[in-house]
C-alpha cells in the first residue's frame, strides 16, 4: 500500500517535493556505499563534506553570486539572525534602518533594540495591520543597513520589488520566500532565511553574507556568534545539523535539475498564485487580506463571511485532505501556503473544493 499523502498547505515546516523525501527514505540506511546513515557520519567525513558543499555550489549557482558572498549553514533558525545583524555590524556610533511589514520584521526590531543598537523604523504598514509593503521610503543616509522581511508569512504580502537603497546595504529575512524567484543578490550585503519554509527541514538556517561586512564583526562576541567564524570554517566551526543540511541540499538539487532552476520557479509560482488571487477575487465569499499589490505568492491569507465558516470551511478542506489551512494564531481566518513543493495539482484541488465550499455555504 502507498503511504497516505495529503495536500499539504503547512506555513512551516511545510511541504518537502515527494522526490526528495524518496531518496531520503532509500538511501537512509546506507548513504552512499558508506554502511552508515547521513545521520550516523562524521561531519568531517568525505561524505557530509560533498553534501556541504554540493549545497554551498548550488546556493551559489541558483542565485548567481559572485565571489564576494559567502554562503552559510547556521543554527539557531531565522530568529538568531535578528540578533546576530546587529550584534555583528552595529557598533556604538553606528546606525541602521528597519522596515516593519509584520510579526518577524517587529521581532528583529525588538532583538536590535534589545540589544541598545541604535536603529530608526524607517516605514511600517501597522497602520492598517501590516496589510501592504511601504512605499517610496526615505531611508537615513550613512546608514550600516537597510533590514526587510522579503515574505510576510503570517500577514501574506510580499515586496514585489526591493527598495532602491543606493550604496546602503539590503539585509533581508527572506524565510518564506527564499528560492521562490531570482532576483539581483548583488544589491544585498546579508541574507538569511529558515529552512524550514522553502528549502528544507528545520534546524539550519541559510545565511549569504558579502564579505566586506565581515570587517565589521567585533572580536569580542562570543565565538559561535560571529559570522565571520563560520565563514573561516565553512559552516563547520561545530558540528553542523547533518540531516537538516542533508536534505537542503537534495531541495537544491530539485531545484536546480528537476524544476530547471529559479525563473522556472518563479512561473509556477506565479500560476499556482494567480488561480487561487484570480478565485477570490471573482468570489465575493472570500476575502484576501493583502492590498492586492502587496500580495504574497506564498502565504494566502483570506477571510469568510464569518469565523463560523472559517472554522467549518478548515475542517471540511481536512477531511478532503487539504491540510494546514488555519491561519495564524495571532491573526485567525485561512492561510493557503503554497511554497515551492506544493504544486499546481493541490493549488487547483484546494480552488476547487474553495468553489465547491462557496456553492454549498454562500
Ligand atoms: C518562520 C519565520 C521566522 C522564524 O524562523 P525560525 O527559524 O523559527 O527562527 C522568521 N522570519 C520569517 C519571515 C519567518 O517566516
Amino acid at each position: 500500500m502507498s503511504p497516505k499523502r495529503i495536500y499539504n498547505f503547512n506555513a512551516g515546516p511545510a511541504a518537502l517535493p515527494r522526490s526528495v523525501l524518496e531518496q531520503i527514505q532509500s538511501e537512509f540506511l546506507d548513504f552512499k556505499g558508506s554502511g552508515m546513515s547521513i545521520t550516523e557520519i562524521s561531519h568531517r567525513s568525505k561524505w557530509f563534506e560533498e553534501v556541504l558543499n554540493d549545497a554551498v555550489a548550488r546556493t551559489k549557482r541558483l542565485l548567481n553570486l559572485d565571489d564576494r558572498y559567502k554562503v552559510l549553514f547556521l543554527q539557531g533558525g531565522a530568529s538568531l539572525q535578528f540578533a546576530m545583524v546587529p550584534m555583528n555590524f552595529l557598533s556604538d556610533g553606528r546606525t541602521a534602518d528597519y522596515v516593519n511589514t509584520g510579526t518577524w520584521s517587529t521581532k528583529a526590531i525588538k532583538e536590535a533594540k534589545l540589544l541598545g543598537k541604535n536603529i530608526k523604523v524607517a516605514a511600517s504598514s501597522e497602520d492598517r495591520n501590516f496589510a501592504y509593503i511601504p512605499k517610496n521610503i526615505r531611508f537615513t543616509p550613512g546608514a550600516t543597513y537597510v533590514h526587510i522581511t522579503s515574505n510576510n508569512t503570517i500577514k501574506g504580502t510580499q515586496w514585489a520589488d526591493f527598495p532602491d537603497t543606493g550604496t546602503v546595504p539590503l539585509i533581508a529575512d527572506m524565510s518564506s520566500d527564499m528560492f521562490s524567484r531570482p532576483f539581483d543578490a548583488g544589491r544585498f550585503g546579508l541574507i538569511y532565511a529558515g529552512a524550514q519554509k522553502n528549502m528544507g527541514p528545520a534546524g539550519v538556517c541559510l545565511v549569504i553574507v558579502r564579505e566586506d561586512l565581515l570587517k565589521l564583526v567585533p572580536e569580542t562576541l562570543p565565538t559561535m556568534l560571529r559570522y565571520i567564524i563560520h565563514v573561516e570554517n565553512n559552516s563547520m566551526y561545530n558540528t553542523p545539523p547533518c540531516f537538516s543540511v542533508y536534505t537542503a541540499q537534495l531541495v537544491l538539487k530539485w531545484l536546480d535539475e528537476t524544476i530547471g532552476g529559479l525563473d522556472k520557479m518563479a512561473r509556477i509560482n506565479q500560476a499556482k498564485g494567480d488561480l487561487i488571487y484570480r478565485m477570490i477575487d471573482d468570489s465575493g465569499f472570500y476575502r484576501g487580506t493583502a492590498d492586492a499589490d502587496s500580495r504574497s505568492l506564498m502565504n494566502i491569507t483570506f477571510r469568510l463571511p464569518s469565523e463560523e465558516l472559517e472554522k467549518k470551511f478548515i475542517a471540511e478542506a481536512q477531511g478532503n485532505d487539504m491540510g494546514g489551512l488555519k491561519g495564524h494564531r495571532s491573526v485567525g481566518g485561512c492561510r493557503a501556503s503554497i511554497y515551492n513543493a506544493t504544486d499546481l495539482k493541490a493549488v487547483q484541488t484546494l480552488v476547487d473544493f474553495m468553489k465547491q465550499f462557496e456553492s454549498q455555504n454562500g
